[in-house]
């Protein structure tokens, strides 16, 4: 058989050459769409790869973007892997110190950033090392950054006719940094070998079945595991893709999901919470979602029931992780289920797609049977999974080429995973993570804290959100509203707890770490005397 390497040049040629009027749509607010063919969305890429060669990106050269889901940043999805370089897409809601680490551990050259997030990135252009030039997407006020360059006008100054060059097919074609439980984040590298064959599972109908006849709203967003690798799938299937730009209130989806009528949709649970909690008052038109995808975190069985009775909708949950591309198991019920036993399968976490293997480990390393009851680690392997993260060797991560995932649950026999908990104590609020060490690093600055451990606790509307466990200085009488005002200013606003709780100690582990198991568990027992500031 002929040995065409599997790229992203010709994920994106495909779309181009067969799919030239699926349509990308983008949504402006006030009931605004802005409307581009895939034709002109290609035409408009490769005038963007010849922009940027221009600035002097050269293959291997990574360039980031700043940015919500959008044409432009959809374009940059095509234009930067197909030329030879690497998509750096930045967490635009992590806080600023991590995206200036995350900006040089990747060594930026070029920045795409959307006119609307100016004022969150200038501050940090001052401290950036490697980046040559930023270059704002749209006409807003880039006065901030006064050096930037117009990405339209950069456009405008192409013809197109850009050489694509013919690339291997395991050269890095995008990165995304995740956040670790401990120290810095870590960069997960995509190939392009790896990029093309999740694309390809996600067309397939055991996986989110992607197909032309789809219109896909990615609610997911960009800078979040490449929006679970939907940009990718919809433009090699030639599905119509719908961008929600920075609109992801629920008056502002509910109207785009009525006008647009998308056939398929994925987001994290507290979106579509949101979207349930307004349904009494929006009028709310779900009718076109053939299939809504949700994942990130566990989806509460509440709100699966709350969509097939309210919508007639099905919510079908995905479990995946920055590593491994993220979609790596579906929790579609067998063929034959009978309608009783459905929610068994749909509560699962998912069932294990085509191409990824899974098995469950023990705290010796020794694998446990798949019969769904033992528990241990899950690990994962397969050609969409990391092998390593970017210049950062963290052996604890891998076993004998397997990803550790820091999940635990279970297996069973038919390859449904159950995550049952987490080896990690990052704190996931709104499907984005908390770090709790980061929390408890900056507390511990405070000058009347002994030691302090933050934990995750069930969170209606969040998931989760952090609660702060202080053992403060004898005779302190330090106030958690003190507290939280000394967090502000070193950590994003909204990692900052609401829930406070004063202890004599942080019960210890064997070797002297936060055993924060027991913390959990006390909560869970109502033993914590918990202050809940508004
Ligand atoms: P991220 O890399 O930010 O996508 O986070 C990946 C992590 O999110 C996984 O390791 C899980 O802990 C969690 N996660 C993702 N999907 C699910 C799910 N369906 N149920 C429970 N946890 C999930």
């Amino acid at each position: 058989m002929q040995d065409t390497p599997l790229t992203l040049s010709a994920i994106f040629q495909h779309g181009r050459a067969v799919y030239g009027d699926s349509e990308v749509v983008t949504y402006e607010g006030d009931g605004e769409f802005r409307r581009a063919t895939f034709a002109e969305v290609a035409k408009r890429a490769e005038q963007l790869a010849c922009a940027l060669a221009r600035l002097g990106i050269e293959r291997g050269d990574r360039v980031a973007t700043f940015a919500w889901n959008t044409q432009e940043h959809l374009e940059a999805y095509l234009a930067v892997p197909a030329m030879g370089a690497v998509l750096h897409t930045l967490n635009i809601r992590l806080f600023p110190e991590q995206v200036a680490y995350i900006i040089d551990h990747a060594e930026d050259a070029i920045i795409l950033v959307d006119d609307s997030l100016v004022p969150v990135l200038a501050p940090l252009v001052p401290q950036l090392r490697t980046v040559k030039h930023i270059i704002v997407i749209g006409r807003g006020d880039a006065s901030a950054i006064p050096s930037a360059l117009r990405y339209d006008e950069l456009l405008v100054a192409e013809r197109g006719g850009f050489a694509w060059p013919t690339l291997d097919e395991r050269a890095a074609a995008a990165m995304c940094y995740t956040s670790g439980t401990t120290g810095h984040p870590k960069g997960v590298v995509y190939s392009h070998r790896s990029t093309y064959l999740h694309s390809l599972a996600a067309c397939t109908t055991n996986s989110l079945g992607i197909g032309e006849r789809d219109r896909i709203l990615p609610i997911v967003p960009m800078f979040h595991a490449n929006a679970w690798g939907l940009p990718y799938a919809g433009w090699f299937a030639g599905s119509d893709l719908v961008m929600p730009n920075r609109f992801m209130q629920p008056d502002a989806l509910a109207q785009i999901i009525a006008s647009e009528r998308p056939t398929f949709a994925a987001a994290v649970p507290t979106i579509w919470s949101s979207l349930l909690a307004c349904a009494d008052r929006v009028d709310m038109d779900l009718s076109s979602l053939e299939r809504i995808v949700c994942g990130g975190a566990a989806v509460p069985r509440s709100l699966m029931e709350a969509f097939d009775r309210r919508f007639g909708r099905r919510i079908i949950q995905a479990w995946g992780m920055t590593e491994t591309s993220p979609i790596a198991a579906l929790a579609i019920p067998p063929t034959g289920t009978p309608p009783e036993r459905e929610m068994t399968y749909r509560m699962r976490t998912g069932r294990i797609l085509s191409g990824v293997e899974a098995r469950i480990v023990d705290d010796n390393g020794c694998e446990l049977p798949a019969d769904g009851t033992q528990v241990g680690e899950i690990e994962v392997r397969g050609p969409w999974i990391t092998a390593s993260y970017y210049r950062d060797p963290a052996p604890e991560k891998f076993d004998d080429g397997w990803l550790r995932t820091g999940d635990i649950g279970s297996l069973d026999p038919e390859g449904y995973l159950q995550i049952t908990d987490r080896a990690k104590d990052v704190i996931k609020s709104g499907g984005e993570w908390i770090s709790s060490v980061e929390l408890e690093n900056a507390l511990a600055a405070h000058p009347d804290v002994v030691e302090c451990a933050v934990i995750a606790v069930p969170d209606s509307r969040w998931s989760e959100r952090p609660l702060a466990c202080v053992v403060r200085k004898p005779g302190s009488t330090v106030l958690a509203e003190a507290l939280r005002d000394f967090l502000a200013e070193r950590v994003a606003r909204w990692w900052l707890p609401e829930r406070w709780s004063f202890v004599a100690e942080v019960p210890k582990t064997s070797v002297g770490k936060f055993d924060k198991k027991v913390l959990r568990a006390r909560y869970a027992e109502g033993a914590l005397v918990v202050a809940e500031l508004s």
